[in-house]
């Protein structure tokens, strides 16, 4: 089931990408297994995927402990200052930098473990009370002040874009970000680069990938529907 969901998800990739005139080697894909057990996480990797995305940084220890070492870890996830010494070597990129105290976290335990860590700033695009993210307003300033900052990296941005009926209702938000992302790159700020947009979701990465997406973050339409109840 897994690998037929896989296939389906690859092929609305390459379609939308067809579309918008993008190559298929623009876009990774990155398998949301929250929730899941490791079983079908290795079930995925089987099928070829390396890149897996956790938002809960105790899930993604236990997962991490068991599964092949050549995974590529993603933290989505609201992230907890207390919590960022855990990830140090282990997330491959952390997509939800969504202030500076938490950016100054993640250069202070990277220069205590002597790594450099690629983070993407979280923008919440929509303005939407419930959820994590700077304002679109903010993120320039975020982005200036936590390029100073010693063994991070800035490689882009992130957005989780609201749940909607019609992935169409998305395509504003996606289109902003990308020129927010542009609007970045002019600056040539030190240390900062924008080749990474993190954007759409089971319910919208086609529309994500016509503006732009160069990662989408697929849960439901890999694994099928979570169960928070158990
Ligand atoms: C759960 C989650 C996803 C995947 O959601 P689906 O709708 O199941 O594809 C993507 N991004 C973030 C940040 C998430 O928490």
């Amino acid at each position: 089931m897994l690998r037929e969901n896989i296939q389906k998800v690859e092929e609305n990739i390459e379609a939308a990408c067809k579309r918008a005139g993008r190559d298929r080697s623009e876009v990774t894909l990155i398998a949301v297994g929250k929730t899941k057990p490791v079983e079908m996480l290795q079930e995925v990797y089987d099928t070829g995927i390396r890149e897996f995305g956790e938002n809960k940084v105790q899930e993604m220890m236990d997962k991490y402990e068991v599964l092949p070492k050549d995974i590529h870890w993603h933290m989505i996830g609201h992230l907890q200052r207390n919590k960022v010494k855990y990830l140090m070597g282990k997330a491959a990129l952390i997509h939800s930098v969504d202030s500076l105290r938490l950016a100054e976290e993640i250069s202070a335990q990277s220069v205590k473990h002597a790594v450099t860590t690629d983070i993407l700033i979280e923008v919440n695009i929509a303005g939407e009370e419930s959820k994590f993210g700077t304002s679109k307003e903010e993120a320039i300033a975020l982005v200036e002040d936590a390029a100073k900052l010693p063994n991070i990296h800035i490689c882009g941005l992130m957005t989780i874009a609201p749940y909607v009926d019609d992935p169409e209702d998305n395509r504003k938000y996606f289109r902003g970000i990308r020129e927010l992302s542009v609007d970045i790159k002019e600056k040539n700020i030190d240390n900062v680069d924008m080749r990474i947009l993190s954007m759409g979701m089971s319910g919208d990465y086609e529309v994500a990938i016509e503006e732009g997406s160069t990662m989408v973050r697929v849960g439901t339409g890999i694994f099928g529907a979570r169960n928070y109840n158990i």
